[in-house]
């Protein structure tokens, strides 16, 4: 506020477009024709690395966006445009590691002490990454599943192929189909093994 003309009360406060985050604010700084909110201003300064939403990857944010985590392990409930891969406005959470580095006194209320969400994060972090593990396994299990059926094919289509059989080699053909049920599973098995090692050289 300032005393301007005819001692009227001015608010000298600029509301402009953030020309960061696009918002219009308050001005703060301005660098050549760049202007400033107070929040860009920090983040310009001390900008952080986040995790998107939408793709998982990461990217360094010129803004606190931290502040609008309900907790430090949550992804905020504004957007900022996701450049590494979605191409989209998506929501963010602070990589782990940059937890550290929020400013003490900048941690938004709701996330509590900072050294029980400290550890607690770093729990979450562990949980995730187990949850993740157990996903890339489930490609083989699939591929199990592939074998069993492929396999109850094989003896469906030779119990019919057995019809056209003279009925000495039908019972043969028959029993086959039937012991290759019977031994379905350890073939699986098998089967599976022989799969992994051919695959594991692929993926590197
Ligand atoms: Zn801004
Ligand atoms: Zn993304």
């Amino acid at each position: 506020m300032r005393i301007g003309e005819g001692g009227r009360l001015e608010v000298t406060d600029q509301t402009e477009t953030c020309g960061c985050c696009n918002q219009v604010r308050v001005i703060v700084e301005t660098r050549g024709r760049l202007m400033l909110c107070d929040a860009c201003f920090l983040g310009m300064n001390r900008p952080l690395v986040y995790e998107c939403e939408g793709c998982g990857r990461y990217q360094r944010i010129p803004h606190p966006m931290y502040r609008y985590q309900p907790t430090p392990g949550e992804f905020g409930n504004t957007s900022w445009a996701c450049q590494v891969r979605c191409g989209a406005q998506t929501h963010w959470r602070l990589k782990p590691s940059e937890l550290d580095r929020v400013p003490a006194e900048d941690c938004p209320d709701s996330w509590g002490v900072r050294d029980e969400w400290l550890a607690s994060i770093r729990a979450q972090r562990l949980a995730e990454r187990q949850a993740g593990a157990e996903r890339h396994r489930q490609p083989v299990i699939d591929a199990d599943g592939y074998w069993q059926e492929t396999l109850v094919f094989v003896a469906l289509l030779g119990m019919l192929a057995s019809l056209a059989l003279p009925e000495k080699v039908r019972s043969y053909v028959v029993l086959g189909c039937l012991l290759l049920w019977l031994a379905r599973s350890h073939l699986q098995v098998a089967a599976g093994r022989l799969l992994l090692q051919w695959a594991r050289p692929m993926h590197g």
